[in-house]
C-alpha cells in the first residue's frame, strides 16, 4: 500500500484508526507524495530504462513549472508528482506516468506538442494533448442527461483509457487540496466531481477513488452537514467499539476450526453514502443501521461460500439481505458475497466476503486488473493497450456469467458511436459519429437547418459538410432567404436532417409548381381576352369558390399547383373562369382578344413562361436533347410531372407534339440564365495513348466541365466514339467548345447530340 496516499479518508482499518483521519493524514500524504524520491520508491515495477524515461519527464516538467506555485504555496511540481504517484498505485505503464508528470506542462508553460513529440515520443505527447483538451472542458448544468452526455464525451475524447485514469488521478489530487483553493470555487468543482468524475471512476470500478471523490466533494459542498455527520459517526463508533471488537474476535475464532486463513477487517460506510441514504429516504442518522460492517478476505473462490456457511452458523442471517455478486458481478466488475447478520445485542452487521484478487478489483477496479498484466506492453500502441484492457474485462467476465451486460456498458462508454459537441451556449448535443454541421443545425431546430449558410467550429470558419469531433463548439449562422441545398443529402448522417431537407425541397417544388400554374392560367386567360387573374381577395372569393367547386380542388393554391404539375389543363380552367367572370358582368377585352388570336407570336412572348435554370424540381431539362440557352425550346406539360423542356427540333418532342399537342406551352429563355446547362456531345477520336487526356484538356481550355463520359463501343478498328455530357453556358459557348475540339490532335469529329436518346 506504499505510503498510503490513496487510503480513502473514511476507510477504517480494524476500527482502531480513530477519528479525524482526514486532514492531518492527507496533508502528510501530500507532502510525502510531493517528493520525487517518494514517487521513485513506488516505481519498482518498471524496468531500468522505463524508469530513466520517467526521470527525464520529471526533469522536463520540473523545469517547465519552475517558479509556479500551488494555492498552498508549495512548488507546482508537487501536483504532477502527486498525480503520478496515484497512477503508480494503479501500476500504470511508463508512458502514462510520463504523461502524468507532463500533464499540465502544455497549457501553462509555453511547451509545444511538437516539443513533447520530439522529446518523449508521440504516444506520450498525444496523452498530454488529450489531457490538456479535457482540462478545458467544464461542466456546470445540473441536468441529469447532460451529465451522462458529458461523461460520455470525456470518454470519447480521451480515446485512451490511460488518459481517463490520469485525469481521475489529477482530479483526486485537486480535490484533496481543494481546501487551499479560493472558497468560491469549491461548489462548482465539487458538483462537477460528483456529477462527472465520481461516476466515471465508479463505472471503471475504481472504488477507492469513487468513495474518496464523493466524500471530498461532500465535504466542500456542504461543510457543515459533513462536519455534523462526521461527529455523529465518530460518536456512534465510540459507543459501539466494544461490541465490534467482540464481533471481530468471535469471527476470527470461528475460522480457526475449519483452518481457513482469513483476514477480517472492519469497515465503515462512507459519510457521503450515509448522507445520500438519509437524504433520499428521509431518514434520521439514528435510523441508519448499517454503518458498520466487516470484510472477510479468503484464499480462493470456493472459500467464499465456505466462509458464508461459517458466518451463518455463528450469527443468524437477516432474511432477504444475502447477495451473490460473485455469480453475477456488478457491471463494473465488482465481485463479493454480501450478507447481513444479527450480531451480539441484536445489532445488524453487514459482511462482505471475497478473495484477495476480488478485493484488488473492488478497490482499484478493472483498470488494476489490466495494469497487473502490462509487463509485455512496452511497444504496444494505444489501440492495443485499449484492446488489451477490454480483453481483460472479458477475462473477468469469463469467470462470471453476466458477460453481455458488463461488456455493453464498457463498449458504450469507451467507444461510443456518438460525438458530443457544444452549442455556443454550452449545451451538449449528442450526434451519431460522422455527423456534420448540417446535422447539428437540424438537431438544434429545423429553422436553423433550413436557413444555414455558414458555420464556425471552435471559432474557425468551416464548411457545412465538416464532420464534427467530440468537444467541438459549433456555431451556425443563418440567413432568412437561404434554403436547403439538395447536395446536403449526400453527406448528412441523421435521419432527422435527411427528412427535414427532403420535406423542404418538396415544399419548394410545390411552391414553384404553384407559381408556374399561376403563370399558365394567366396565359390561358389572356387568350380568352382577360388581362389578369382575379386576385385572391374578398371581392373575388365567391368566384374562386365556384371555380374550385368545378375543379374539385380544396384551395386556390392546390388548383394552381395542379395546373403547374400538368394534372389539370390551363385552357379548360381558363374557359370556366371566363364563364364565371362573364356571369359576374366582366367582359373580355376585345383588343387583347384580337391580339391573342391574330398576332400569335407576339402574344406568346408576352405570356410565355421564362426559364433561367433556377427552377429546381418543377422544370426538367430533357436528356434526349438537353436544351441550351439560345436553342428554340418547347415546353411539354406532362401529367403530374411538371414542365419538361425540349429543343424544337427534338425527335422525342416531335412525337409528343403529334399525339398531345394541347399539352405544349410556350416557353422562352431568360436573358440571364442562372447557371450552366448540360449538353451531350459525340467526339470521334483515333485510338492511341493519351487521347482521352487530350480531349479532356481541350474541353478544359474551352471552360467546359465534364459531367459524364461514356466510352462507346469501338465503331471501327482504329477509332472510338466518346460521348460526353458537359456543362456549358449556352449554345454559343457549345459552338466554341466544339470548334476547340475539332482542332485538337486525334479528334476526327465532334458534334452535339440532340433529339435522339
Ligand atoms: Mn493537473
Amino acid at each position: 500500500m506504499g505510503t498510503g496516499s490513496n487510503t480513502a479518508s473514511t476507510k477504517v482499518d480494524r476500527l482502531n484508526v480513530a477519528k479525524g483521519v482526514a486532514v492531518s493524514n492527507l496533508a502528510a500524504a501530500n507532502a510525502a507524495a510531493a517528493s520525487f524520491a517518494g514517487l521513485i520508491a513506488k516505481l519498482d515495477y518498471l524496468s531500468p530504462s522505463d524508469l530513466e524515461q520517467v526521470r527525464q519527464a520529471y526533469r522536463f516538467a520540473d523545469e517547465a513549472h519552475l517558479g509556479q506555485l500551488r494555492n498552498s504555496g508549495e512548488p507546482y511540481i508537487t501536483h504532477p508528482i502527486a498525480v503520478t504517484a496515484q497512477c503508480a498505485e494503479w501500476k500504470l505503464d511508463a508512458q502514462a506516468l510520463m504523461a502524468a508528470l507532463l500533464h499540465d506542462a502544455l497549457e501553462d508553460c509555453g511547451v509545444t506538442k511538437a516539443e513533447l513529440i520530439e522529446r518523449f515520443g508521440s504516444p506520450v505527447a498525444e496523452m498530454v494533448d488529450g489531457l490538456t483538451k479535457l482540462e478545458k472542458l467544464h461542466f456546470s448544468t445540473r441536468e441529469e442527461n447532460q451529465a451522462e452526455s458529458f461523461r460520455k464525451m470525456l470518454l470519447a475524447m480521451a480515446r485512451d483509457v490511460r488518459v481517463i485514469l490520469i485525469k481521475l488521478a489529477d482530479r483526486t489530487h485537486n480535490m484533496r487540496t481543494l481546501s487551499d483553493a479560493p472558497r468560491d470555487k469549491w461548489a462548482r468543482i465539487s458538483s462537477e466531481t460528483l456529477d462527472i468524475y465520481a461516476p466515471i471512476s465508479h463505472r471503471l470500478g475504481l472504488n477507492q477513488t469513487y468513495q474518496e471523490l464523493q466524500d471530498l466533494a461532500f465535504r466542500h459542498l456542504f461543510p457543515w452537514r459533513h462536519a455534523t455527520l462526521a461527529k455523529a459517526v465518530a460518536k456512534a463508533r465510540g459507543r459501539r467499539r466494544d461490541l465490534f471488537q467482540k464481533v471481530q474476535r468471535e469471527v476470527e475464532a470461528s475460522f480457526k476450526e475449519p483452518g481457513m486463513a482469513v483476514r477480517v477487517t472492519g469497515r465503515e460506510k462512507t459519510l457521503y453514502s450515509i448522507y445520500k441514504k438519509m437524504d433520499e429516504k428521509h431518514l434520521s442518522f439514528a435510523q441508519i443501521t448499517d454503518i458498520y460492517g466487516f470484510r472477510v478476505l479468503v484464499p480462493n473462490l470456493s472459500d467464499c461460500y465456505t466462509a458464508l456457511g461459517v458466518l451463518h452458523q455463528l450469527y443468524k442471517p437477516v432474511p432477504g439481505k444475502f447477495k451473490d455478486y460473485i455469480a453475477i458481478a456488478k457491471p463494473n466488475g465488482y465481485q463479493s458475497l454480501h450478507t447481513t447478520l444479527v450480531g451480539p445485542s441484536g445489532v445488524n452487521v453487514e459482511f462482505q466476503i471475497r478473495t484477495e484478487a476480488m478485493n484488488i478489483v473492488a478497490d482499484s477496479g478493472v483498470a488494476a486488473h489490466w495494469l497487473y498484466k502490462t509487463s509485455e506492453s512496452d511497444s504496444a500502441t494505444t489501440d492495443r493497450l485499449g484492446a488489451k484492457w477490454l480483453q481483460s474485462l472479458l477475462d473477468i467476465q469469463l469467470e462470471t456469467r453476466d458477460a453481455t451486460e458488463f461488456w455493453d456498458h464498457v463498449k458504450v462508454d469507451l467507444f461510443p458511436d456518438a460525438v458530443y459537441v457544444f452549442t455556443p451556449k454550452s449545451r451538449i448535443m449528442a450526434l451519431p459519429r460522422g455527423a456534420t454541421v448540417v446535422d447539428f443545425a437540424y438537431a438544434i431546430h429545423s429553422n436553423v437547418g433550413d436557413h444555414a449558410v455558414a458555420a464556425k467550429i471552435n471559432g474557425d470558419q468551416a464548411p457545412l459538410r465538416t464532420q464534427l469531433k467530440s468537444g467541438d463548439v459549433v456555431e451556425v449562422s443563418t440567413s432568412s432567404d437561404a434554403t436547403p441545398n439538395p447536395a446536403w443529402l449526400s453527406f448528412v448522417r441523421t435521419a432527422r436532417a435527411r427528412s427535414k431537407i427532403r420535406h423542404h425541397l418538396k415544399t419548394m417544388a410545390q411552391n414553384e409548381s404553384e407559381l408556374l400554374g399561376q403563370k399558365l392560367l394567366a396565359q390561358a386567360l389572356r387568350a380568352e381576352g382577360i388581362e389578369k387573374l382575379p386576385e385572391e381577395d374578398v371581392a373575388s372569393q365567391g368566384l374562386w369558390d365556384k371555380l374550385l367547386r368545378f375543379t374539385g380542388n380544396k384551395s386556390r393554391s392546390e388548383l394552381l399547383t395542379d395546373i403547374g404539375l400538368g394534372k389539370r389543363i390551363a385552357t379548360i380552367v381558363a374557359k370556366r373562369l371566363l364563364k364565371l367572370l362573364m356571369e359576374s358582368g366582366q367582359k373580355p377585352n376585345a383588343l387583347l382578344l384580337t391580339l391573342e388570336r391574330f398576332a400569335p407570336h407576339e402574344s406568346q412572348t408576352q405570356g410565355a413562361v421564362t426559364i433561367d435554370g433556377s427552377e429546381n424540381a418543377s422544370v426538367q431539362f430533357s436528356t434526349c436533347c438537353r436544351p441550351l440557352p439560345g436553342d428554340r425550346i418547347l415546353g411539354y406539360l406532362g401529367r403530374g410531372e411538371g414542365l419538361a423542356l425540349h429543343t424544337d427540333d427534338c425527335s422525342v418532342a416531335k412525337k409528343l407534339q403529334h399525339r398531345d399537342s394541347d399539352r405544349f406551352i410556350s416557353v422562352e429563355w431568360s436573358d440571364e440564365p442562372a447557371r450552366a446547362f448540360e449538353a451531350g456531345i459525340l467526339v470521334t477520336v483515333t485510338n492511341g495513348k493519351g487521347v482521352l487526356a487530350r480531349v479532356a484538356s481541350a474541353l478544359a481550355s474551352a471552360e467546359a466541365d465534364i459531367a459524364h463520359i461514356d466510352m462507346g463501343e469501338e465503331s471501327a478498328q482504329d477509332t472510338t466514339d466518346l460521348r460526353f455530357v458537359i456543362a456549358v453556358r449556352d449554345a454559343a459557348h457549345l459552338e466554341i467548345v466544339l470548334r476547340n475540339l475539332k482542332r485538337a490532335p486525334s479528334v476526327l469529329h465532334a458534334s452535339r447530340i440532340k433529339g435522339h436518346s
